[in-house]
């Protein structure tokens, strides 16, 4: 008798997109002349850089010789991509990284998810609610949660609530926790931890011996100069987070597929008898193990964003997102709605009116401006009360769904 991982018994559904497609879909039908504008996406809109396809077109054409073809590369990313990160994300910023620090891989969902793995399985986990559902569904799966609970947390997990009251700034838990998920800026929030605020928990991780797992997806978003790009700006860092980035949202990358984890080689845990181990070997070991390899071409063209024309045109692609940005928060601000995020990331996170919940505020966008978003309460019970707008869509629909919300949501 073949026995399942019964921890994917506990798992929620994928309500959230599910749910939302539902409901689009029976508006449309109730309503075929309506002309829906979605700024619910977390996907990009504009093409790769130029960088990119001709890096990958001449990436082609070597896989097409012999002298040139590439097969199985190195499990851990090519070299001349892995000291491009070193310099231009790290060494740029006073941060000093070595390249077998770094780890290539196909995206940054796998690597947060995947990152668990090399966990014990007894150890607390701590994250900040609303967040990215990735980090805790990975690790129900691997058995380090209880059951959910009836506010729809889950037992064993220690959740640290970000809302307005507290400035989307996680307090550090009262009790002992092992491995700490952080993301800023923070999809859906879009807000950003300072540098005081990272501090803090640098010591706190130290203090505790615990793990930082920092999620750095949208740092290319980050306009305010203060705000760490990094979490290895902070003194410390380097012993206790791990950090994950990735060139989706930065260069468009999210069918392409190509991310990286820095895992500094002084990050330690512990065995069970209390002796230190580093934890950059056994994640090389995982990714050895189980990957071969993010694609010669694709990190061909992901070395081209890395390249002083390819920053060049990856922040002009991030300027065009971030200008939608402030379009959708400043349009909401002026019909006086409470909007946070927007400024140091593409997403817009607005307080929803008094007495309505994120579904009810959704329902009111769909059939009053025919415009679709996302419910706070997907991402978290803290996200409740709150709703997700996005700046990946196209100026001339941002433009459009800002007008018709002014002009036709009844507030
Ligand atoms: N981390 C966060 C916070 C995200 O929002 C996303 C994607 O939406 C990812 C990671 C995944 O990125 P990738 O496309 O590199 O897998």
């Amino acid at each position: 008798m073949a026995l399942v991982n019964e921890n994917y018994l506990k798992l929620q559904g994928s309500y959230l997109f599910a749910e939302i497609a539902h409901r689009v879909q029976k508006f449309k039908a109730e309503n075929p002349e309506a002309e829906v504008i979605s700024l619910g996406i977390g996907d990009v809109t504009l093409p790769l850089p130029q960088v990119s396809i001709e890096a990958m077109h001449k990436a082609v054409d070597e896989m097409a010789n012999k002298e040139t073809f590439r097969g199985y590369g190195p499990e851990q990313g090519y070299a001349f991509l892995r000291e491009k990160i070193r310099d231009v994300i790290y060494k740029s910023r006073g941060v000093d990284i070595e390249a077998d620090e770094i780890f290539v891989s196909d995206g940054a969902k796998s690597d947060c998810g995947n990152i668990q793995e090399i966990f014990g399985v007894d150890n607390t986990i701590a994250i900040t609610d609303p967040v990215y559902p990735v980090y805790l569904d990975t690790n129900i799966m691997a058995g380090r949660t209880g059951l959910v609970k009836e506010d729809g947390t889950f037992e064993g997990v220690v959740y640290m609530p970000c809302t307005a009251e507290n400035n989307f700034t996680p307090e550090l838990p009262k009790q002992h926790v092992d491995m700490i998920y952080l993301c800023s800026p923070n999809n859906p929030t879009g807000t950003t931890l300072s540098r005081d605020e990272l501090a803090k928990w640098v010591k706190y991780a130290k203090e505790n011996k615990s793990i930082i797992l920092y999620d750095a997806a949208y740092a290319y978003y980050i306009t305010e100069d203060d705000v760490p790009r990094t979490i290895y700006e902070i003194e410390g860092a380097k012993e206790v987070a791990i950090e994950f980035r990735s060139f989706s949202k930065t260069a468009g990358f999210t069918g392409t597929r190509c991310g990286y984890i820095v895992l500094p080689k002084a990050v330690k845990g512990y065995t069970k008898d209390g002796k230190e181990q580093a934890l950059n070997p056994l994640w090389n070991r995982r990714h050895t193990t189980k990957f071969n390899g993010t694609p010669y071409i694709i990190q061909r063209g992901a070395e081209a964003v890395l390249t002083e024309e390819g920053q060049k045109q990856v922040k002009e692609m991030v300027g065009y997102y971030m200008e939608n940005a402030k379009i959708i928060r400043e349009g909401l601000a002026s019909l006086g709605l409470t909007v946070f995020g927007g400024v140091n990331s593409p997403y817009v996170w607005l307080k929803v009116p008094a007495g309505m919940t994120s579904w009810d505020f959704f329902d009111k966008l769909l059939h009053e401006a025919n415009i679709v978003g996302t419910p706070g309460s997907g991402f978290g019970p803290s996200g409740e009360n709150y709703f997700r707008l996005t700046a990946f869509g196209s100026r001339e629909n941002t433009l459009k769904a800002v007008e018709r919300i002014k002009t036709q949501l009844k507030l």
